[in-house]
């Protein structure tokens, strides 16, 4: 049941479409094909809010795309081919329509592992994940076309799956992230029953590629509104799946929680400013709750801080493997930016000059800011490394070498 939202009924504000989308589906609809804008962006437009991308959906097949615009597009994936066309130095996600005609799709155990099966477009909108992700856009006639009812939800703001819950987050698990992530950042109300479906199958996200689990979890990270979805991924017991370490401490100790809610927050603020983000610095954050008891324990047995710190590390990302697959730069920078923290410890010498002038300095002096914020034990090192930054050359030389 296709409901059609001309101009005059969606209000969608036309100005705020990317030129280049427009532009590439134009270019698909002059070779003869079907093509819309989809997705967030319709959403994220509906909503008054800007997109942070557009996603164009058509029916012609990833090889049809490759053809029209050659050297600008790349086929990506395997799990779910599609083309990626590069514009200035923009990329936009082209994916053909999805069929329901279950055809070569890979399932195992209810979860779709591969889904190249193309179909049209009303096939299409009823295999997407939520009603308000399920609208397109038609650039030409600048109606939208409605399958599931998304506009209405948006109305009424609510998150709704498409089709049967227990079933679509069996399908995909990642679905039950997505959601939390909808929730927090566009305010959509996730429902009783969702709540308990998410409840009822998050031990499904065990199946899911830990790769593609900590590319969801960035994307959590940085969606804006972390402070949110840290407290229902908690509620859900999301949370306690992905950092089953770090979740049983944080229910013996209830200070880390401050710590980490400082540290979304942080994040969050960030972002709002328009300030620039790194994966690493929320991954060393929630990682350093289970770091710690480790590094003390090593210390403690005799080790020196140094090997300590490493071993620590190492032992943390081992244990994490399984669920979320940090992929290896990133692990580096949470290494160094805990590595900082052993170093900013030492107020004297001439190491004072390598640690102030280290890469990751600047992520790891915010890093000390909200331990600090936590640990009163802290404000010493605060201070000193918060007034270095803006003191004269002679008068950090003798306040370092001074000092011993
Ligand atoms: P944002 O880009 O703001 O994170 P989005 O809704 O555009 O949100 P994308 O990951 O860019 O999310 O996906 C684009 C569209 O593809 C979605 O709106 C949805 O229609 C569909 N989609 C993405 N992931 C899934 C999924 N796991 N299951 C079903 N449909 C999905
Ligand atoms: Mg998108």
């Amino acid at each position: 049941n296709l409901i059609t939202y001309t101009k005059e009924e969606h209000r969608l504000p036309t100005g705020e479409i990317n030129k280049a989308a427009k532009k590439i589906i134009s270019r698909l609809v002059d070779h003869g094909f079907e093509a819309y804008l989809v997705g967030g962006a319709v959403r994220d437009l509906l909503l008054g809010l800007h997109p942070k991308d557009f996603d164009i959906a058509t029916d012609a097949t990833p090889d049809d795309i490759k053809n029209i615009f050659k050297g600008k597009c790349r086929i990506i994936g395997r799990r779910f081919r599609l083309a990626h066309i590069y514009m200035g130095s923009s990329i936009y996600e082209v994916a053909t329509f999805r069929g329901s005609d279950p055809g070569d799709r890979v399932i195992k155990k209810g979860q779709i592992i591969r889904d190249n099966v193309f179909g049209t477009v009303d096939q299409d909108a009823l295999r997407r994940d939520f009603s308000c992700n399920a609208l397109y856009y038609d650039v030409l006639e600048e109606s939208i076309l409605d399958f599931a009812d998304g506009v209405r939800d948006l109305k009424t703001g609510e998150l709704k799956l498409i089709g049967h819950p227990g079933k679509r987050f069996i399908e995909d698990p990642v679905r039950m992230l997505r959601a939390i992530r909808f929730h927090a950042k566009l305010g959509l109300t996730l429902t009783e029953e969702m709540q308990q479906s998410i409840i009822q199958h998050r031990q499904h996200l065990i199946n899911v590629p830990a790769a593609r689990l900590f590319d969801e979890m960035v994307k959590m990270f940085h969606c804006g509104h972390m402070e949110i979805a840290y407290h229902v991924l908690r509620e859900l017991r999301i949370f306690d799946l992905m950092f089953p370490v770090v979740a049983e401490i944080l229910e013996e100790d209830h200070r880390w929680d401050a710590f980490l809610i400082h540290a979304f927050k942080n994040t969050d603020t960030r972002l709002r400013n328009g300030l620039s983000v790194t994966p690493v610095f929320l991954t060393a954050c929630v990682l350093w709750v289970q770091f710690i008891p480790i590094y003390h324990q090593l210390c403690e047995a005799g080790k020196n801080a140094h090997d300590a710190l490493h071993e620590a590390t190492t032992e943390v990302m081992v244990n994490q493997r399984d669920m979320l697959m940090i992929p290896k730069a990133i692990q580096n920078g949470v290494r160094q930016m805990w590595m900082l923290q052993l170093r900013f410890k030492k107020m004297y010498g001439k190491g004072v000059y390598g640690t102030l002038h280290h890469p990751r300095f600047r992520a790891g002096y915010d890093f000390l800011l909200l331990r600090a914020s936590v640990d009163d034990s802290l404000e010493a090192q605060d201070e000193f490394w918060t007034n270095i930054q803006s003191m004269a050359p002679e008068a950090v030389k003798s306040l370092i070498f001074g000092k011993k």
